[in-house]
């Protein structure tokens, strides 16, 4: 059977996390999180002291990736589950981050983690979340969309995220890391980030969560 995918595509902070986790949960479908992939990738990367450029080591832990994403019912929390070790905190820091950003510029390292992708497209049905969900993972996805939000308004969503977590952080420095951030992943050659012809634009900078998910879904509905 055709299992239907949505793809939710763009930045860092634009609000895609969220949103793609409430949209699975509302239609019970599966969630694909790609960006923890490529931060798990990093997490291993920094324990193995393979520097960024090391394209040829960084294929083989990416083929080899041991990585597990457990759902937990009582917390409904994913844990991501790395070899054994729980790292579900762990990815979550700018350092794995800005790592996860320049290990996803290599091209054969995309290449190895496209058919674990893939393989979350399961029935009822995916919603995936990343960079080239909509262009390159599942070019015939039933719906895409691609959301954005000034860089300013990612940046303080990030610092509260952080802040909550307990984390330390630093506004100005945020901004800067995210400009950087996306530079990179706007302008490599491999899987640019970059909206889908057929997919659906959102700036989410004045929206509420809710805002975004209720036209998400209103969107997703008209083409089921
Ligand atoms: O979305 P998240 O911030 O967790 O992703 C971390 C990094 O992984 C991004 O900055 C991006 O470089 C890379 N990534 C990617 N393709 C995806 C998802 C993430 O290149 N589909």
């Amino acid at each position: 059977a055709n299992v239907p995918v949505i793809t939710i595509d763009g930045p860092s902070g634009s609000g895609k996390g969220t949103i793609s986790r409430l949209l699975a949960e509302k239609l019970s479908w599966h969630l694909l999180d790609s960006g923890a992939i490529y931060r798990v990738l990093a997490v291993a990367s920094l324990h193995h002291e393979f520097s960024p450029e090391d394209e040829e080591s960084l294929v083989a832990l990416a083929t080899d990736l041991d990585v597990k994403f457990v759902a937990n019912e009582d917390t409904g929390l994913t844990h991501v589950i790395l070899e054994g070790e729980d790292v579900t905190m762990a990815i979550r820091t700018e350092q794995v981050g800005n790592q996860a950003s320049k290990i996803a510029a290599l091209p054969r390292v995309r290449e190895a983690l496209l058919r674990r992708q893939r393989a979350f497209r399961d029935l009822p049905g995916l919603v995936a979340d990343g960079r080239d969900m909509g262009t390159v993972v599942f070019p015939n996805a039933e719906a895409k969309i691609f959301l954005t939000a000034s860089a300013e308004e990612r940046a303080r969503r990030r610092f509260q995220q952080l802040q909550e977590k307990g984390m330390d952080a630093n506004m100005e420095q945020l901004v800067t890391e995210i400009r950087e951030r996306d530079e990179r992943d706007m302008n490599r050659s491999a899987a640019p980030l970059k909206a889908a012809e057929d997919s659906l634009m959102l700036d989410s900078s004045s929206m509420s969560v809710e805002q975004v998910l209720d036209k998400v879904l209103q969107y997703a509905h008209d083409r089921l």
